[in-house]
């Protein structure tokens, strides 16, 4: 049996729009032994609505998400008192662990980045003077863009760069591919050897496959750069489950 992670953003939507593909690959992936867990670095929409996406595709198994900002909550001790610079997503997970949410006045230890659609040079001054006088920064991902209907949209990325930049301070960055990513879902599924990674970022999905020692299948969105020649690449979810199958078949047949 394989085990599969399977990226959200660019694979099965856009925003709110369901991609070609995705309800076929969904339907493939039920059909199949595969185990898959969804991680995705989307600080912005909650785990609950993400697992209603899901089950609403036709999802039909056991729905494991991991999200940046559950590994965030993760990474902080216990009680940390945060001020989140960041969507309803990371509200919920930081609450969840039981971090204390906190204004920008109430001396936070550490600011959880993610994205924010009003972030203005108002709370980039805030927030930057916060981590100049020690608060801890934290970015939940570091996409630069995301994939939309209209195409790319800054990502959370960028404003943590932005953050990063004028307070002179490295972040620790908690999504695919870095180690807090890593790490979490290791610990989390209790070392399961994972045997392929589908995302449509070559720079986060690739390299997070490559550090789980699992094989990429890209699939094609604005956010890929497809003229990479040493990724598979393909046109969306089901393309890429139908490869799995086949590796898997070829596997089963060189064991013969
Ligand atoms: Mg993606």
């Amino acid at each position: 049996v394989s085990n599969l992670i399977c990226d959200l953003d660019g694979v099965l939507w856009t925003r709110k729009s369901v991609l070609r593909g995705a309800r076929e690959g969904i339907q493939l992936l039920n059909d199949s032994k595969i185990n898959v867990i969804f991680v995705t670095n989307n600080s912005f929409v909650p785990l609950s609505e993400l697992e209603e996406r899901i089950y609403g595709l036709g999802f039909e198994g056991n729905c494991r998400i991991v999200t940046s900002p559950m590994v965030a909550a993760d990474l902080l001790p216990a009680e940390s008192k945060v001020f989140p610079l960041a969507g309803a997503g990371t509200l919920v997970a930081l609450e969840n662990m039981g971090h204390r949410l906190c204004d920008l006045a109430d001396q936070p230890e550490y600011v959880v980045v993610g994205l924010r659609t009003d972030f203005d040079y108002q709370m980039l001054t805030s927030v930057s003077t916060l981590v100049r006088n020690g608060a801890k920064l934290i970015g939940t991902n570091d996409d630069p863009a995301y994939p939309t209907e209209k195409g790319l949209l800054p990502g959370g990325g960028a404003i943590l760069a932005a953050i990063a930049t004028a307070s002179e301070t490295a972040p620790t960055v908690c999504g695919k591919p870095h180690p807090p990513m890593v790490s979490y879902i290791k610990k989390e599924f209790n070392f399961l050897p994972i045997n392929y990674v589908i995302g449509d970022r070559i720079d986060h999905d690739g390299e997070f496959a490559f550090q789980l020692g699992a094989r990429f299948i890209n699939v094609i969105s604005d956010a890929s750069k497809s003229n990479n020649k040493d990724v598979r690449s393909v046109n969306n979810l089901f393309e890429a489950i139908e490869e799995i199958i086949n590796l898997e078949d070829s596997n089963e047949i060189s064991k013969l």
